[in-house]
């Protein structure tokens, strides 16, 4: 059967941004009062979400999973990172007919939060037997630099908790309505060409924001980026707050103040506001807009509910004005936008740290670790003199503090792990979100399909001469975790129909692509008009693509173009 199709389906991925109806209440705080809308801003006043921790312990943990209320088990859960996993074998068909608890099995996916904290030896071992002990070995690295486990058991969950935390690592607010985990340059405080470094900065909001009662139940979530390096590697157009390190001509050092970007189904690129941020104001502008957002959001819709929503009404000019007279009640300096990015972006291969040691990036296929390689990392790490690891928002692994006469031990120690840090061209740039193995909204498997098709590419390209890796993204429905419309080849899944038979497949987008080295400017991948191409399709697909570029480009032009 033929693997690619049109329908007279419009183009996906719509990009309405207007703000809810005006002339009725959206429920913004500060403007129509707190009455709840929806039966979401009801459980969030109703009862504190974070208290659904206590009753883990003290209750369900032992109680069992049929003793857990609806509003903790689908709702609250969730600011502690725990979600329902899809239950196994629901065809990706049936995904929008099922409910939430219809769709889940007795099993829960925990993520557990980084914020650009480096993973010791120690902690390795405890994730590493964490995952081997209740997680069926388990273990991914999600976009956001987390570290992801699946099929959790609620009665494993209190002592699951109490090892994370007594080496401290946490799970708080990695999901929910809630100021999640903080993206941080994988390279803070070791690349030699770093303009400044976000660890304190984050390290500061990470000890002191969490929890806090006051940003607990925010219209949505609220993503946080911090990056100094030249190579703008944390995504900062797509966060609700980015700090972009600057050189201010006679202030020196400090961030640009990014503000808004989301995806998701109404893509939406962060707006600069021209302000400069001097490293110690930076507690006190993330406070601000996080309370804008808390007090301006509109939350009658959960769909017009992220930030993105109120800059698209309000514009950059405004949101400073209010930010610095209503929120700091001082004026920003203006500032710098960042330079063109320079550097290496996915931070993989081998790379001289500022003080002279290495970094070794690499490459764990599609994000997928396991208990066994993060005991293996461990080991190695100690083995060659490193006591650091960091995850990255391209879902790969940097071993840090390596020294130069360790280096060739280390690479050949990675590898051996299936771990590579100098993956095939494919390898290296493909991306794939969870998917239809545990997510509950998915319609596609995404994962596993998504190793097959770089494995099969890299082959079949082999011989290609690219200018530089293309990246391909991969979603198993419209939302975007795997951020289909930054990617040069973005594939959106649906169930398509092809000469007459349903099958899995997904929506193309061309084009895309944020600031990074080779790809000066962000843009959004353009959907191709009503093109759909099936999953086993997808090699051909994008080896028939990838040639036609190489046949028919000018000199100097880019895949972007
Ligand atoms: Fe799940 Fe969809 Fe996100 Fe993939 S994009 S992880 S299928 S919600």
């Amino acid at each position: 059967m033929s693997t690619t199709t049109s329908s007279a389906a419009g183009p996906a991925g719509g990009r309405d941004l207007r703000p809810p109806r005006s002339g009725r209440s959206n429920g913004q705080w500060l403007v129509d009062g707190r009455a709840p809308l929806n039966p979401n801003e009801a459980f969030k006043q109703d009862g504190d979400p974070l208290g659904a921790r206590q009753r883990i312990i003290d209750a369900y943990a032992s109680a069992g999973y049929d003793a857990i209320p609806d509003d903790d088990l689908h709702n609250r859960f969730r600011w502690w990172a725990l979600y329902t996993q899809r239950k196994q074998g629901i065809d990706g068909g049936r995904t929008a007919q099922l409910s939430a608890s219809e769709l889940s099995d007795r099993y829960f996916m925990q993520r557990i939060r980084m914020d650009g904290a480096s993973l010791s030896v120690e902690q390795m071992r405890v994730i590493g037997a964490i995952s081997n002990e209740f997680a069926r070995g388990t273990l991914d690295i999600t976009d956001r630099q987390n570290l992801q486990l699946h099929w959790i058991r609620i009665e494993d969950v209190p002592e699951m908790w109490r090892r994370l935390e007594e080496v401290g690592l946490t799970t708080i607010e990695a999901c929910g309505d809630t100021p999640r985990g903080f993206l941080v340059s994988p390279v803070a405080g070791i690349d030699p060409e770093e303009i400044i470094d976000p660890s304190e900065a984050a390290r500061h909001l990470h000890d002191t924001c969490l929890g806090d009662p006051e940003i607990v139940n925010l219209p949505r979530k609220f993503k946080t980026a911090f990056t100094g390096s030249p190579s703008l590697d944390v995504l900062h157009e797509i966060n609700d707050i980015s700090f972009v390190g600057v050189e201010h001509p006679e202030l020196g050092p400090g961030y640009d103040l990014w503000i808004a970007g989301a995806l998701s189904t109404a893509p939406f690129l962060g707006k600069r506001l021209g302000a400069f941020v001097r490293p110690e104001q930076v507690p006190e502008v993330w406070w601000g807009v996080i309370r804008i957002f808390r007090d301006y959001g509109y939350r009658r819709l959960r769909n017009k509910a992220r930030l993105k929503f109120l800059m698209a009404q309000w514009g950059p000019e405004r949101f400073r004005e209010v930010l610095e007279a209503d929120y700091l009640g001082y004026a920003l300096a203006d500032g710098p936008a960042p330079g063109p990015p320079r550097g290496c972006r996915d931070h993989l291969g081998t790379h001289r740290q500022a003080d002279g040691r290495y970094w070794i990036g690499a490459k764990p296929p599609v994000g997928r670790l396991s208990g066994d390689v993060m005991l293996g990392l461990a080991d190695l790490a100690e083995r060659v003199g490193s006591d650091r690891a960091r995850t990255t928002p391209l879902q790969n692994i940097l071993l840090l503090d390596v020294p130069a006469e360790r280096v060739e031990e280390a690479r050949e120690g990675l590898v051996a792990l299936g771990i590579d840090p100098d993956p095939g061209t494919f390898t290296r740039g493909m991306l794939a979100c969870t998917g239809i193995e545990f997510c509950k909204f998915a319609i596609v498997e995404t994962k596993a399909l998504a190793a097959r098709v770089a494995a099969e590419l890299d082959e079949r390209l082999a011989d290609a001469d690219l200018e530089r890796p293309l990246t391909v993204h991969i979603n198993g429905c419209p939302n975007s975790c795997a951020r289909i419309q930054t990617a040069d080849i973005g594939l959106k899944g649906q169930i398509i129909t092809v000469d007459g038979e349903r099958a899995p497949g997904f929506q193309v987008h061309l084009g895309g692509g944020l600031a990074a080295p080779g790809h000066e400017e962000a843009e959004l991948g353009r959907t191709v008009r009503s093109l759909k191409v099936a999953a086993d399709g997808l090699p051909d697909y994008i080896e028939r693509v990838v040639r036609a570029y190489l046949a028919d480009r000018y000199p100097e032009e880019s895949f972007a173009q």
